[in-house]
Parts: structure tokens; C-alpha cells; sequence
């Protein structure tokens, strides 16, 4: 019998699924997915199919981990940002695909139904999340409008009390096997498309509100995530409307910010296991009789990972107090695109670095390490691509700088309330005037800087709650270290350019 199942009968697991204390939810999570994973079955056997095996995820799934996303007044906990980023957490340290499961119904749908969608919709959309399992996602993206979501070409007409909405989608997590989507489109009215971005909730249950999958892509990574191309041609009652405060385009960054807050929670469960495979590696395993861990490169490496580990921390601490849906994020674009950029780029850092150090076998496909390469490359491209993130990050920043009429980088951050206690950690490197008109290239270099001062800023208020000092100073130092050579690149005069038409005179064999 099932770990957690013996521990918790059927009924007593919904009980703790609805009301038990956190800790105590948690720990049957974690019992559900370990047993799940090791016991009723072998990640190592199926992760290279598409989907879970159903028993598999009945025993996920009967520990009830979406109820942290729907409100209390459902019968949920309460979308508390502690408890969704504890979920995220836990079930990335065992799979990284199954924290962007629950994640993208937590964040991305969820989270702005409860604070967006007509009351009349909710208590039925939260029941069959509570008692059938079901599950939602989000359709942005379209083949020619990925980066530039905004000039999205599906488009919704008002038809008496319903709209409808017609286009296509592509690369939606979920794909052929959610319940309900988050539906965006522009109004068309007299054949021209507006400028806000509409939300419906559509309910694939329904047959006019049925979306076609026209093909499933094979992705490389994220194996038990279906994606494809989805045809949408679809009817929705006006009720399905999201509700926004003001515009569809503020709601947007609302979510999309809120979304970004919270990839900390998948963050830190995949980094936490990384890092704790390649200690485990390096403290095992002995070349020329000495273990790896003797070597200064290996210790440089694993420091790398622990303070990846530190900044994902502190960012989970900031998100919990931060991003709960009764507070507008719209406005936050430049933390949590700091955060969501910084965080990825460590995330893919970290599964690099542990593929190496673990040899040969490291590429073996069942491994975690040589897997979490391919998992956590998309998260650097997915809900905006990291040099776009890191473009806007610098020009929100500069803007800022403008308006307060400062010129020197160091003055902004001692005076900038996400980065005041940190910035005399990095004073003898970034006191200098930044050029307002910085070529691109230069933005992405001064974004990451700035994220960069951003997270240190997290990690010393983590630090003044009391977590491990070691660890604290430790990340500290190696973002030291990461801003010194930032600060190098960004300053080196650079124009380089791509010659594009380059095949003429250029093959070696003609020169040797
Ligand atoms: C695994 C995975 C999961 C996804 N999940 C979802 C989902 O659930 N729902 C959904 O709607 N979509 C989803 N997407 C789609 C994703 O959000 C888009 O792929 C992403 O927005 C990029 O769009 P694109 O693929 O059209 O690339 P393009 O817009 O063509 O961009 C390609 C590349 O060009 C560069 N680039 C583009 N613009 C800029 C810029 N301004 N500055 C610098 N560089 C730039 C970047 O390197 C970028 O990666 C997912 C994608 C993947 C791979």
C-alpha cells in the first residue's frame, strides 16, 4: 500500500488537503510524491514518456496540492503565497515538470480566476478543481505573435450575451488535457482589432467552448507536458469575461508579474536538487585517490549552486510577503522580471554545472541532472524571453534614473527601495554614470547588474530574519564576483555584427 495512504486513509487525506496545518499538508505532498515517484512506480523508467502514469497521478493528485490555490470561501486554503510557493517547491526537488503543472494551474489560472472571474463562475470552476481534479492553463502565444503577444491576432466578437472567439494558439502547457483555459483575444469590431487584451475562461467541457488540438509537438524537455498547436473557433456566455479594475492589458501584467513572483517556488526545489545530488556526488566519488570534493574548482562549482540556492530562498521569502492577489502587481515589472530572469538563468546554471561535475553519467537521459538541462532550458524563454526581460528591466531602471534626474548607478541604487540595503555591498565597482543611450547589448549586461543588486538585496533581508549567515555571505560574494564581471563586459566598447551573407572566402580548406 501506498506510503502516505497507509499513513492517511482516503478521507483524512482531504481533510489535511482542506484544513490540516500547513506543515501538515505539506508532509503528505511530500509522502504522496515520493511514494508516487519511488514506490508505486520508477521516475527514472517513465520520465522519458509523455504524461505520468495515471496511478501515479491519483496519488499525486489525492493530496489535493490545488487546493493552496483556490480561496477559502471555495473550500480551498486560501491562496496564501507561502503555501502555493511550498507546493512548487516540493514537487520541483522530485520533478521538475510537475511543479510547472502545478504551477501553471496555481498562477496562471487559478490565482486570476479567483481574483478576476464573476462570482457566478467560481464556485463551480473551484469544485471540480477540489473534487474532480480538474485543470486550467493559459493560451497567449500564437506561431507569428510570440514576444510581441500583444499584437495577438485572436480575436473575440459580442454575439447577444455570448462572444465569440476565433484564432490560434500554439505551445500552451496543458494542451489537449486541461479543463478550462484562460482564453486571450483582442475585440474586433468593423474588422479592426483593438489594443486591450480580452480574458475568457473557456470550459472544455462545453461543446461550444471545445478547443481542436490541429498537432502535439515533441518537446524535448518537460516530457509529461503535453504542447501543440490548438485551433480556436469557440463560443463563451459574456459571464466568462474576466473583470478587470481598469484595462485587459493592466490585468495582463498583473498576472504575468504575479506568475513571475512565484517561479521562485519551482526555483527552489529544483536548485535545493541539484545542489544536493552534486554534494552527494562530490563528497562520493574519488579520482587519483582524492575525493572531487578536494578539488578548488569542484568546491568553486558546488559554491556556485549553494548560492543559487541562498537567492532562490531569499527570492521565495520576498514572494511570499509580496505577491499575494489582493495586491496590484502591474506596476512591478522590473522586480519580477529580475526575478523570473535571474532565477531561470540560475536554475539552467545550476543543472549544468551538476552534469558536469557528475561525468559521464550525468548524460544518461534518466538521470536528473542531464534531464534538468533540457526541463529548465524553456523557463529562460517562457513567459517572456530572459534578454527581452532583462531589455525592459534596464529601461524601466533608466527611466526611473531620468525622471529623478541621477545619473550615477550607485546613487539610484542607495536611493532605490529594492536595492538600498544592498548597495554598498558592490559601491567600488558601480559608481559610475550610465549612458542613457545604451545599446542593446549594454541594456542586457546593465539588467542583469541590476537583477542581480535586486536579488542581493533580497539575500541581506533574508540574512536579518536570521537564515545561516555562512550562506548568506557566501552568495554575497559570488554575486560580487558575477556583478565584477558584468561590469567588465558592459564597459567593453563593442559593436561586433553578424556578417549574414558570410559564405564567400571564408573556408578554411581554401587556406591551408
Ligand atoms: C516549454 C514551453 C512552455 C510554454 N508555455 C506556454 C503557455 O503555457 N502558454 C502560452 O501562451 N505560451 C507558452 N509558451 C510560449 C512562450 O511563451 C513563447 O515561446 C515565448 O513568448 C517566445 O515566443 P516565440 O516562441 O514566438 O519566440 P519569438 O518571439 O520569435 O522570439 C525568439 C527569440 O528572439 C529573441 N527575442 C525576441 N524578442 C526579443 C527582444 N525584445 N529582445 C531581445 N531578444 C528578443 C529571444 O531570444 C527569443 O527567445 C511556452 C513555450 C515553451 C517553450
Amino acid at each position: 500500500m501506498a506510503e502516505n495512504q497507509a499513513l492517511f486513509p482516503p478521507m483524512m487525506m482531504k481533510e489535511i488537503a482542506d484544513h490540516a496545518p500547513f506543515n501538515t499538508f505539506i508532509s503528505s505532498l511530500k509522502a504522496s510524491i515520493r511514494n508516487a515517484f519511488h514506490e508505486r512506480d520508477n521516475i527514472e523508467k517513465f520520465i522519458q514518456q509523455r504524461g505520468f502514469p495515471a496511478p501515479v497521478w491519483h496519488d499525486i493528485m489525492s493530496a489535493n496540492p490545488l487546493s493552496v490555490g483556490i480561496p477559502e470561501a471555495y473550500g480551498g486554503r486560501g491562496v496564501k503565497v507561502r503555501e502555493c510557493l511550498g507546493v512548487l517547491e516540493t514537487a520541483a526537488y522530485e520533478s521538475l515538470p510537475l511543479s510547472l503543472i502545478f504551477g501553471i494551474n496555481i498562477g496562471l489560472f487559478l490565482e486570476p480566476v479567483g481574483k478576476y472571474a464573476d462570482e457566478s463562475l467560481k464556485a463551480g470552476i473551484f469544485k471540480r478543481f477540489l473534487n474532480n481534479r480538474n485543470m486550467g492553463g493559459l493560451m497567449i502565444t500564437e506561431p507569428d505573435h510570440g514576444s510581441d503577444a500583444l499584437n495577438m491576432q485572436t480575436f473575440n466578437r459580442k454575439n447577444g450575451a455570448y462572444y465569440d472567439i476565433q484564432g490560434t494558439k500554439h505551445w500552451q502547457g496543458l494542451t489537449g488535457m486541461a479543463d478550462y483555459w484562460l482564453m486571450t483575444s483582442r475585440a474586433s469590431t468593423d474588422g479592426r482589432l483593438g489594443r486591450d487584451i480580452d480574458f475568457f475562461v473557456c470550459d472544455t467541457h462545453q461543446p461550444e467552448q471545445r478547443i481542436e488540438v490541429e498537432e502535439y509537438y515533441n518537446n524535448m524537455g518537460l516530457y509529461p507536458i503535453p504542447y501543440g498547436k490548438n485551433t480556436v473557433n469557440i463560443r463563451v456566455p459574456e459571464q466568462n469575461k474576466l473583470q478587470p479594475e481598469t484595462t485587459g492589458l493592466k490585468l495582463m501584467m498583473d498576472l504575468l508579474h504575479r506568475s513571475r513572483f512565484q517561479f521562485p517556488g519551482m526555483g527552489m526545489g529544483f536548485i535545493h536538487r541539484m545542489l544536493d545530488e552534486a554534494i552527494e556526488h562530490v563528497t562520493s566519488r574519488f579520482v587519483g585517490g582524492k575525493s572531487l570534493m578536494a578539488l578548488d574548482q569542484v568546491k568553486h562549482q558546488i559554491s556556485r549552486i549553494q548560492s543559487a540556492f541562498t537567492i532562490s530562498s531569499a527570492m521565495c521569502a520576498r514572494s511570499a510577503g509580496h505577491s499575494g492577489i489582493e495586491n496590484d502587481l502591474s506596476p512591478d515589472a522590473v522586480e519580477a522580471g529580475s526575478i523570473k530572469s535571474y532565477l531561470t538563468d540560475l536554475m539552467q546554471e545550476s543543472a549544468q554545472i551538476l552534469t558536469q561535475l557528475l561525468g559521464a553519467n550525468g548524460y544518461k537521459a534518466e538521470h536528473v541532472g542531464g534531464r534538468g538541462i533540457m526541463d529548465s532550458r524553456p523557463f529562460q524563454i517562457f513567459e517572456g524571453s530572459n534578454d527581452m526581460l532583462y531589455t525592459q528591466i534596464s529601461e524601466g531602471v533608466l527611466k526611473m534614473m531620468n525622471k529623478q534626474k541621477i545619473v550615477n548607478l550607485l546613487d539610484f541604487f542607495r536611493s532605490y527601495p529594492l536595492t538600498v540595503q544592498a548597495a554598498d555591498y558592490f559601491r567600488s565597482f558601480l559608481n559610475f554614470k550610465v549612458d542613457v543611450n545604451l545599446a542593446q547589448r549594454k541594456l542586457v549586461d546593465l539588467g542583469k547588474i541590476i537583477s542581480k543588486v535586486i536579488a542581493a538585496n533580497h539575500v541581506v533581508v533574508l540574512g536579518g530574519k536570521g537564515f545561516r549567515a555562512d550562506l548568506i555571505q557566501e552568495s554575497l560574494e559570488t554575486i560580487r564576483h558575477d556583478i565584477t564581471m558584468l561590469v567588465s563586459s558592459y564597459r567593453f566598447p563593442t559593436q561586433t555584427a553578424p556578417v549574414v551573407d558570410y559564405r564567400d572566402n571564408s573556408s578554411w580548406l581554401d587556406f591551408s
